[in-house]
């Protein structure tokens, strides 16, 4: 069985707890403007020039067996806290194909998390549950005809949502800040509101970056240009958060 992934990163820091290996997939079914990792997006390979007029790609077939040998490359590092992160693009969209990986990886008890838009057949969730350890859930448009628009349907996160609760999954939430989109009076309230119903143990918040910027160049898509929001607008909302009980923090991506 193979997996359509775009790469492999080594020592992250900030996709969970610990020292982790973070393999992102190829393959998302949202199309978030504002996304950082477009190339992450189509569920295919892609070719692109890079900046010497070479022909490159994006996006690699790995074998389980390959992948595996790779996450364990680092197991020395994870120590119990750390493991592997399955980002993407969306991980779940594929998650038939590596879940024998998923399984085989708990049973030697390396800890796994997924970072997931919960945009996803809810049967593609429930599969995972017993086996994985962490779970980072984006949180972006909370209202259903905005979401409509831009991701599909938010009934199907919130049924999402329920579920892992239900499960005792405890989870962190990633709150990308785009203004106008995510960052409006009408969507603070209602992010609010959803801490309330479905609290996290943790929550990150982000200003979406514009770095992707030449990435979106090699693809000849248009890059979307956030106006980036001042600190202190964020860590008033830090502020907010945490005193509803809530550990919140900012996070920066370099
Ligand atoms: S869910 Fe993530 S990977 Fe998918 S389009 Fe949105 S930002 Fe990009």
């Amino acid at each position: 069985m193979k997996v359509l992934l775009s790469n492999i990163q080594r020592f992250s820091l900030q996709d969970g707890p610990g020292i982790r290996t973070t393999v992102f997939f190829k393959g998302c079914n949202l199309r978030c403007p504002w996304c950082s990792n477009p190339e992450n997006i189509l569920p295919y390979m892609e070719k692109y020039f890079d900046d010497v007029g070479e022909e490159k790609q994006f996006g690699f077939e790995c074998s389980l067996g390959d992948l595996k040998e790779e996450i364990l490359r680092d197991q020395v590092f994870y120590q119990g806290k750390g493991g592997v992160t399955y980002s993407g693009g969306e991980a779940l969209l594929q998650v038939e194909n590596f879940i024998s990986l998923i399984k085989d990886l708990s049973q030697m008890k390396i800890n796994q998390c997924v970072e997931t838009s919960l945009m996803i057949p809810t049967k593609n969730l429930t599969m995972i549950l017993p086996y994985v350890d962490e779970y980072i859930v984006d949180v972006k448009i909370l209202n259903s005809d905005e979401c409509k628009k831009i991701q599909g349907d938010l009934q199907i996160y919130l049924e999402n949502l329920r579920i892992l609760r239900a499960h005792k999954k405890e989870f962190t939430y990633r709150f990308p800040i785009v203004t106008g989109y995510t960052y409006t009076k009408q969507n603070i309230d209602a992010l609010l509101e959803l801490l309330k119903s479905y609290p996290p143990v943790k929550m990150e918040i982000f200003n979406i970056h514009n770095l992707a910027e030449k990435k979106y160049q090699m693809l000849g898509r248009r890059a979307f240009n956030n106006k980036e929001l001042p600190d202190e607008i964020l860590r008033n909302l830090q502020l907010k958060i945490e005193n509803m009980g809530i550990e919140a923090s900012i996070i920066k991506y370099a």
